[in-house]
This record gives C-alpha cells, structure tokens and sequence, in this order.
C-alpha cells in the first residue's frame, strides 16, 4: 500500500493519528515505532474540527508501524503497516505529498490474526480498537506525553 503523508511547516513529511467512533461503526489509524512502543508527537491539535478528524501528529520514518482499525458494531477488521520507504514529494507523479510505500505486517479479519500478531504491538491494537470505538473522539490515544528524558517513553494515553 502507498499512503499519503503531509509536509510540516519545516517540510518535513509527518503522519497524523485519526479517526474515531459514530454510533454503530468507526475507523482510526494510530502510529508507533518500529517496536510497537508509542511515540513523542511533532504537534497535538488542541483546536479546529477535532470529531474523528486528525489529532496527533508524528514525524514519518521508515520502519514506524501504521496500526489501522475498522469496525462496525464492534466486527473488527485491522492491519498493521510497516513504512519501508518514504518518496518526497518531488518523486511523486500523483500527489505534490510525501508518500510511504507500506508492507502488511499483520491482519485481523473474520476473528483472527494472520500471520499472528507480534506481542509487542498488543497496545498499539488496543489503542487503535478503543479509539475506533471512541464516540467523536477529540484526542490523541497512543503516543508519549513525556519526551523529557530523551524519548524514552513512560506513559501514554
Ligand atoms: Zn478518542
């Protein structure tokens, strides 16, 4: 899969944590790193069209992992998508975007996991199940709220 990235003001390409829950359905993408781990956002939208719309932003790396839910009354579907390669947006014949070539790690269909979920994004999914689920989320759901202590993160949403 190719996704569509966005530029920073400082031109570089970012991805934003979205999506949310209506009444009986929802979607949501969340990001984490190569390890699942939650990561220290660029930007959070504290203002603007916030219900199910972008909240989070993080700077786009190859190797971060895309966990993407959709669920309706509750059926999930998920994947989770490693970025293998990011294309500025000069390389881009479609788009003046950044884009990131993905690779499907893992999916979740028809009630289980194939090939089996890697344990270390067991709450990267669990975010992104809750905020699929999240009435007219307004919030970010997974990343570091503490990038004191040089991005090691200790505590999240
Ligand atoms: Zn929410």
């Amino acid at each position: 899969m190719t996704t569509e990235l966005v530029t920073t003001r400082g031109g570089l390409p970012a991805i934003w944590e979205s999506g949310g829950g209506w009444t009986n359905s929802g979607w949501a993408q969340v990001v984490c790193g190569p390890s699942g781990e939650p990561l220290p956002p660029i930007y959070v939208r504290q203002r603007g069209h916030l219900a199910n719309g972008d909240h989070v932003l993080f700077a786009a790396r190859e190797g971060m992992v895309l966990v993407v839910a959709d669920q309706h009354r509750g059926d999930f579907e998920i994947k989770l998508w490693r970025i293998e390669n990011i294309l500025p947006p000069e390389l881009n014949l479609d788009t003046d975007q950044p884009t990131a070539d993905c690779r499907l790690i893992a999916e979740y269909a028809l009630g289980e996991w194939h090939p089996p979920l890697p344990q270390e994004f067991t709450w990267a999914v669990q975010a992104a199940k809750e905020k699929a689920t999240c009435y007219h989320c307004r919030g970010g759901h997974y990343f570091c709220t503490d990038i004191s202590n040089q991005g090691r993160c200790n505590r999240w949403k």
